[in-house]
């Protein structure tokens, strides 16, 4: 009955794991979940004003499928703004959350066989995406040992006359890695000359911890006119259930295909949310947005330090985003069943490294509370120590 390209897909690891945890919770057990990829603070009252606003000023109709102009300005500002980069609103269409505007892109990108690079450990989607729209992903492995970055010698490995797009995240999702300028030069050099598309998901830029953090299109123009910007407000400005993203390129053609293609899928995204997002991108919610990453800097700072002084673990200090991708090779090489026991012994979540395509690791989020993260790692160091 279901068709063949349905069944390439599985499911998310991250949700699979935070709904098996919220249903243990449900059922009374005591567990502590670091498995969600959402901040646990509340969207600012800003954002909801805003929203409250549009609902009684009667906005709440269709709107034109790529957005409202006050809207699209507003990105296009945001853009210029923190960015530095140009895009007119026929290069911006707002999307259902960036997880949608990486579905449009690839449906318009990719055909059978196609080839795309996507460095691992990667966030858990991309490579289902890729194989849903027939695409092939090819992965490059990265470790902690090289701050889970990709180098200009690895793309330049994995590229072949297939290849039609590279996917980056900076601040990155698992491992918090953001690429350096000088970095992402070296990247660029690679693909000059050549008709690689980039896919820049820029998700976590405003949780930026330690060093500046740079666009992937604003290195340079040839940069700027292979690249892809995704972007929104889920996770700087705590609007995960609002579902708002965007996507921003040089290529008008490329806007209108998705355009296209959401006109007859989605239509334009939940007509409050469009309000609503405007005061997450003009500046309005930044007093917000200081506050929810002082709180993520001090816990990652004691998640850290709590890890790396359990005997058998260790792990980055990540520059961004709000997990920890620790490594437990010393104790396992099966994440999956690690997350599996751990979570029926001590009752506590994370998402097997397996998910994120490197095995030998979890993926700890630390979007809760301080006095959570503790206990959280003070059974993960029992549950490691009596496995040894
Ligand atoms: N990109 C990255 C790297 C993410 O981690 C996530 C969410 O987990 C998304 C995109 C999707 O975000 P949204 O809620 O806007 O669909």
């Amino acid at each position: 009955m279901l068709t063949n390209r349905i069944n390439t897909l599985s499911e998310s690891i991250t949700i699979a794991v935070s709904t098996l945890a919220q249903e243990l919770k449900a059922q009374g057990k005591d567990i502590l979940s670091f498995s969600a990829g959402e901040p646990d603070f509340d969207t600012p009252q800003v954002i909801k004003d805003a929203a409250i606003s549009a609902i009684n000023s009667g906005f709440t109709k269709y709107t034109a499928v790529d957005g409202i102009p006050a809207l699209k300005e507003a990105v296009a500002k945001k853009l210029k703004r923190d960015n530095g980069l140009e895009y007119a609103p026929n290069q911006i269409i707002v999307n259902n959350g960036a997880k949608h505007s990486l579905f449009n892109l690839f449906s318009a990108t990719i055909d059978n066989g196609d080839e795309v690079i996507i460095p691992a450990p990667y966030w858990v989607t991309y490579p289902e995406l890729v194989k849903y729209c027939g695409g092939k992903v090819v992965e490059i492995q990265t470790d902690d040992t090289t701050g889970f970055k990709i180098t200009a010698q690895q793309l330049k490995n994995a590229i072949t006359p297939k290849t039609k797009m590279l996917v980056l995240t900076t601040p990155s999702n698992p491992t918090g890695a953001i690429y350096s300028k000088e970095e992402l030069t070296a990247l660029a050099e690679v693909l000059k000359g050549t008709d690689i598309l980039v896919a820049s998901d820029e998700m976590y830029e405003k949780l930026t911890y330690e060093g500046e953090f740079t666009s992937t299109a604003a290195i340079s123009d040839d940069m700027f006119k292979r690249t892809v910007t995704i972007n929104g407000l889920s996770k700087s400005v705590a609007m995960t259930g609002w579902r708002f993203g965007y996507t921003a390129a040089y290529d008008t053609e490329l806007i209108k295909a998705t355009k296209k293609l959401q006109s007859q899928s989605t239509s334009n995204i939940n007509t409050m949310t469009q309000y609503a997002a405007i005061p997450g991108l003009d500046g309005s919610a930044d007093k917000d947005i200081a506050m929810m990453k002082t709180e993520f800097i001090k816990r990652r700072d004691e998640a850290v330090k709590l890890f790396n002084e359990v005997d058998g673990l260790s792990v980055l200090k990540p520059d961004g985003a709000f997990y920890l991708f620790v490594n437990i090779k010393e104790v396992s090489n099966d994440s999956l069943s690690f997350a599996k026991e751990l979570l029926e012994s001590k009752g506590v979540a994370v998402v097997p490294g397996v998910g994120f395509g490197s095995e030998g690791y979890f993926r700890f989020s630390f979007a809760t509370g301080i006095a959570t993260i503790r206990e959280g790692i003070r059974r993960i160091d029992e549950f490691i120590q009596e496995l040894k």
